[in-house]
């Protein structure tokens, strides 16, 4: 077994690492699953209902911090839905580096729950982030990691991605302004982009609905009512696509009707190209998208008859 001491806590200062990472390697494994089952989120309910070696523990609580009590250190954070973000109690903010700040319970930095999260902190273990979507539901997004505190303004540094971490190796060498320009860049570092992205690639299972074509890396979440139309960072918003068709689908190239048949523009239909044109676009003509098998993931039918006229205007 492997211990490490940990040097804020009170008692033995003895981590058991190798239980920790079972428990966080377990919730992570069930929260897979679970999204599998209900795409749009899971429930505060179900949260407490998760079971390690038989015994039930809840990866939900009340308050903001979650820390298990056979864990050291906080397994879980979250943010609680709320449609005034300006009156959030936990605002999730990025500070002038571009990354997540997490408040602190209260204002006491010995607080028990702001302690389990430094621990966690100190060990950079994987947390799980509950995001809240609507009153009592939550997309989970990790691991995500405390990299850092900032007492002054009772708050830690979170890192959500793979491209935040990047963008702290800069913010902590103290290139700020880098950082943040690196994270606007890549554009779907903000929770929101991000929960919607994960939830849109996990219904269509990471493949793009006009060609289904599997690339991870290569699949967008397009969104049907963009983000600044006031569009929803939710799965019934988007279709997961690859980079050649959501360009195709937001220059207006291609519309889909409300019935999932993709429209070619037909000037397009027209012009005579090399392959890429002939089998990537012209060919999909009055196809079907694929949509997810689950009913309450596919496109919304209004959003999508909305946007289909949008692309029967610019035809015309
Ligand atoms: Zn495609």
């Amino acid at each position: 077994m492997r211990h490490v001491w940990v040097g804020d806590r009170k008692g033995s200062g003895v981590f058991d690492a190798d239980l920790d990472e079972r428990v966080r390697s377990s919730a992570m494994a069930w929260l897979r699953a679970e999204l599998l089952r209900t795409p749009d989120g899971i429930s505060h309910a179900r949260l407490q209902d998760f079971h390690f070696e038989g015994t039930r523990l809840a990866l939900w609580s009340q308050r903001g911090i979650r820390k298990p009590a056979i864990l050291d250190a906080a397994l879980a954070i979250q943010t609680t839905y709320s449609n005034r973000p300006d009156q959030r109690p936990y605002e999730d903010e990025p500070g002038p580096d571009g990354l997540l700040r997490y408040k602190w319970m209260g204002t006491n930095p010995n607080a028990a729950d702001n302690r389990a999260l430094r621990v966690a902190m100190e060990l950079h273990l994987p947390l799980i982030y509950l995001v809240g979507l609507r009153p009592g539901l939550y997309q989970p997004i990790f691991p995500v990691y405390v990299v850092a505190e900032e007492p002054e303004l009772h708050q830690f540094v979170v890192t959500t991605s793979e491209q935040e971490e990047t963008a702290w190796e800069y913010a902590s060498q103290g290139e700020v302004e880098l950082s943040r320009r690196y994270l606007e860049s890549v554009r779907s570092h903000r929770v929101h982009q991000r929960v919607f992205r994960e939830q849109v690639l996990l219904a269509y299972g990471s493949r793009c609905a006009f060609c289904n074509l599997g690339h991870r890396e290569l699949i967008d979440a397009a969104h049907i009512r963009e983000d600044s139309a006031g569009g929803e960072p939710k799965v019934t918003n988007g279709i997961a696509m690859c980079k050649l068709h959501h360009a195709t689908f937001d220059n207006l190239l291609v519309g889909i009707t409300p019935d999932y048949r993709i429209e070619v523009r037909h000037d397009l239909l027209e012009e005579v190209d090399g392959p890429t044109l002939q089998h990537s676009i012209k060919q999909l003509h009055r196809e079907k998208i694929r949509v997810p098998e689950r009913r309450i993931a596919r496109p919304d039918r209004e959003l999508l008859a909305e946007r289909f006229e949008r692309f029967m205007t610019a035809v015309a």
